[in-house]
């Protein structure tokens, strides 16, 4: 059943560039358009920038470094946030580490592969973030959601945004989707598919949380005794007891910039639908029942967990998967064992396979089928066309949302490949509000040639 619903609502000021969604995808767009002299307005849902790594804790930034810790394969305004959070203490920079199994940076080595991430404090993340919105002078509106746009002749010629206020159309001569879910791509009417292939399932949803006072020391002479950082054994062990009741059988945590201080990987929702209200809302109330049983598990049986303390339970859900867009090219799993290079290559990846089954949330399918291409360079190239829906002129979609077969999602959803496709889409944007040229047409030699001028890394390091 449906009603109509139409009214007159009123116009805003008008922007060069609207950017939906201010996390790790948005926020580079945004700069770097701001910077190179587009007026942009940035929307953002929830009160703060940085999406899932600030609001749903996710606060390890992976895919930056390459897998021997040699090379930045994601620089510009990626490593410029990593630096300067570094240097007032709220990020640890994998440049400095020892090469030590368990590091804050992940379990290197043979332990993991969440080798040379950048673990930082949140709450200092989201400050630097808005000294960067407003020494580049980027509009920006909190609580605001993109709701719906208004399309003619092929393009977006309004955002319509809602907040406090009310409804508000934005006139916008373009606009970056970087919402994560495709959302403007979707409103618009732009191609898109979601979850698996054969039921629509997507890989299950995580609500983190951040624990302080652990006995690090205690934990990693464990993890270096047992040469595994995962548990399965005391999880069996806690199973067969009767004990452990969740659909997961693994344990992930990883140090944030704090000795002692711990992000908790762990819950696995399924069945969540990232696009649904309802769903998330379920998904959430599961997530905060499943953290006080599994802390509490934690503190009586794992290993440097008794004295310590839930710090934040995020208060976003961890999405990892819901709409694609489907561009002209869509990247497939071959391809990246295949392809070596691109012509209109805009970053990169230093992250492998990540995508857990949908029903079997300890199980990667990318990690077990002998079908998974091995990954030929140590890092994993991003195409400028995969940013690119159809058949909307100017609307670009960095992020996860991208035009890929949802395994290729396993190293380009990271957080610093997004930070290289949001640069990638925000300098994009000149092209097509200063030439009037659809996203489909920039000249991907010049976006390539104004990436290196700020620093992106567009070609492997040999
Ligand atoms: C549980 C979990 C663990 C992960 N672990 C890691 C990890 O350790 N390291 C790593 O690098 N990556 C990790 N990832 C992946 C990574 O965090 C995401 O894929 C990445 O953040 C995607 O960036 P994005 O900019 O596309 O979207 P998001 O980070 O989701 O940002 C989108 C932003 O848009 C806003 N938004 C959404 N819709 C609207 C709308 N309609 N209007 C206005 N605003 C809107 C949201 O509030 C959000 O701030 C993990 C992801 C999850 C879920």
């Amino acid at each position: 059943m449906s009603i109509p619903f139409s009214r007159d609502i009123p116009i805003g000021d008008g922007y060069d560039l609207v950017v939906c969604g201010g996390g790790p995808s948005g926020i580079p767009a945004a700069l770097s358009a701001k910077r190179a002299g587009l007026k942009v307005l940035l929307i953002e849902q929830t009160g703060q920038l940085g999406g899932v790594g600030t609001s749903a804790g996710v606060s390890h930034l992976l895919g930056g470094r390459t897998k021997d810790n040699k090379h930045w394969c994601v620089a510009g305004i990626f490593k410029e946030i990593v630096e300067d959070l570094a240097a007032r203490g709220g990020a640890l920079n994998p440049v400095d580490i020892e090469g030590e199994q368990f590091s804050p940076h992940g379990w290197t080595g043979k332990v993991s592969n969440l080798t040379y991430g950048v673990p930082f404090d949140p709450i200092q993340m989201v400050a630097l973030l808005d000294e960067k919105m407003l020494e580049a002078g980027v509009d920006v509106l909190f609580f605001t959601a993109m709701v719906d746009v208004v399309v003619e002749d092929g393009q977006v010629t309004h955002v319509v945004i809602f907040n406090k206020g009310g409804l508000l159309a934005i006139p916008t001569r373009a606009v970056v989707d970087a919402t994560g879910d495709g959302d403007v791509a979707a409103r618009s009417g732009c191609d898109f598919v979601k979850g698996r292939e054969e039921d629509g399932l997507m890989t299950p949803a995580t609500l983190m949380f951040h624990v302080d006072r652990v006995d690090q020391d205690v934990l990693a002479s464990e993890i270096y005794n047992t040469g595994s950082n995962r548990f399965k054994e005391l999880i069996q062990d806690l199973r067969d007891k009767g004990e452990w009741t969740f659909d997961y059988d693994i344990f992930i945590t990883v140090q944030l910039q704090e000795k002692g201080t711990l992000m908790v990987n762990t819950t696995r929702i399924c069945d969540v639908d990232g696009t649904d209200g309802r769903s998330l809302s379920n998904g959430m109330m599961q997530g905060r029942g499943e953290v006080s049983r599994l802390f509490a598990l934690m503190q009586k049986h794992f290993p440097g967990f008794k004295d310590a303390r839930i710090k934040m339970v995020a208060p976003v859900l961890g999405i990892r998967e819901t709409r694609r867009i489907v561009g002209d090219y869509v990247y497939k799993v071959a391809d990246v064992g295949d392809v070596l290079n691109f012509e209109d290559n805009i970053g990169f990846s230093g992250y492998g396979w990540d995508l857990p089954d949908p029903k079997k949330p300890s199980y990667q399918p990318m990690h077990v089928d002998a079908g998974a291409p091995k990954l030929k360079r140590m890092y994993t190239p991003i195409p400028y066309r995969v940013l690119v829906p159809k058949p909307i002129k100017n609307v670009i979609c960095p992020g996860r949302a991208i035009s890929v077969e949802r395994h290729v999602l396993g190293p380009l959803r990271e957080m610093g490949p997004c930070y290289a496709m949001g640069q990638a889409a925000g300098l994009a944007s000149l092209q097509v509000v200063r030439d009037g040229v659809a996203f489909k047409d920039v000249d991907t030699d010049r976006l390539r040639d104004d990436l290196k001028v700020v620093g992106a890394v567009v070609d492997w390091h040999e």
